[in-house]
């Protein structure tokens, strides 16, 4: 890519480059091996209902261990998992493992649905829809138990070749999130054209917010043009008492932040539940 940048055939090949290519090779292969032996984890984050309090849903959330006991960041393990042809792969583990645990503890734990993230290559494959069907069918659960985020910008730009699989993915029950909203340029207007039915607002305007009068103004239409298409909104991001204040008034129904909780691995999820 960075030879390409530069327009010419001279490849410019240096420490950095090296050192990149050297960590991504690690980290493809980790992940590789991870799928392979089951030992990718997935995480939970609680999503709360401002109006009563409940945490009536989860987000998954893919974490692969570094080995020392941490984790690589799960966006670079996901734009490589995209650039190196398995991101279906992983995304069907991470849609396998989520269903089953909403099959196994949903009902106990008061859970309506389950987000699951999905990289639009998921979608653009052929029979896309009928897969992903076919999965949370196996896993034992209702496609009206999953919510799929897809993210704005990247679906914005292949609404034409995903919009067929949303449709009958919608039909069949499932709830279709655009996740990171509001970063950069986002179109209020086309809302009420895309087959979606919640709206994920990006923390990085949830944290602007409290400081930034603009901020706030786009987000207050946000809400109103989502209640006239009659979608739910969701603020992301949520780390303070203020914020969480500024965001209730604003009128969004749901929020998940650290201010309430992180993701969590399963067994810290079910005790915060219960
Ligand atoms: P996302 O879908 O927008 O997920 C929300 C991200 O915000 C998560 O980061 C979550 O840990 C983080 N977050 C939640 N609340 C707060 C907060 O109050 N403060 C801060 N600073 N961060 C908060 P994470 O887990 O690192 O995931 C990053 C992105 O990677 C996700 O963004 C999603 O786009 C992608 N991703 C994660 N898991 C999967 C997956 O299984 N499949 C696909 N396709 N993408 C995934
Ligand atoms: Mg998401
Ligand atoms: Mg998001
Ligand atoms: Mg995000």
């Amino acid at each position: 890519r960075f030879a390409k940048e530069l327009d010419q055939n001279i490849v410019i090949y240096n420490d950095t480059l090296d050192e990149i290519v050297r960590t991504e090779t690690h980290i493809l292969h980790r992940l590789k091996d991870a799928i392979e032996r089951r030992t990718l984890e997935i995480w939970y984050q609680p999503i709360r209902l401002l109006q009563s309090g409940c945490y009536s849903s989860v987000e998954a959330l893919v974490r692969l261990p570094d080995g020392k006991g941490g984790y690589f960041s799960a966006a670079q393990v996901i734009s490589l998992a995209e650039r190196n042809g398995i991101v279906e792969q992983l995304g069907d583990y991470v849609l396998s493992s989520a269903c089953s645990f909403m099959k196994q503890h949903g009902e106990e734990l008061g859970l309506l649905r389950m987000g699951i993230n999905l990289s639009v290559q998921q979608l653009l494959v052929g029979n896309s829809a009928a897969h992903i069907q076919r999965l949370i069918h196996d896993a034992g659960v209702k496609a009206e138990q999953v919510t799929l985020e897809i993210t704005e910008s990247i679906l914005i730009q292949s609404i034409d070749q995903a919009a067929e699989s949303l449709e009958s993915l919608r039909c069949a029950g499932v709830h279709i999130a655009l996740d990171d909203f509001g970063v950069g340029y986002s179109s209020l207007n086309y809302l009420s054209n895309l087959p979606v039915d919640i709206i994920k607002i990006d923390r990085s305007l949830t944290r602007q917010i409290l400081t930034n009068f603009k901020q706030h103004t786009l987000l207050k239409s946000i809400v109103d043009m989502a209640s006239i298409n009659g979608l739910m909104v969701v603020a992301e991001g949520v780390e303070t008492e203020e914020e969480q204040q500024v965001i209730a008034a604003s009128g969004v129904q749901y929020i998940q932040g650290y201010y309430y909780a992180r993701p969590m691995q399963e067994e810290e999820l079910i005790r915060f539940l219960r």
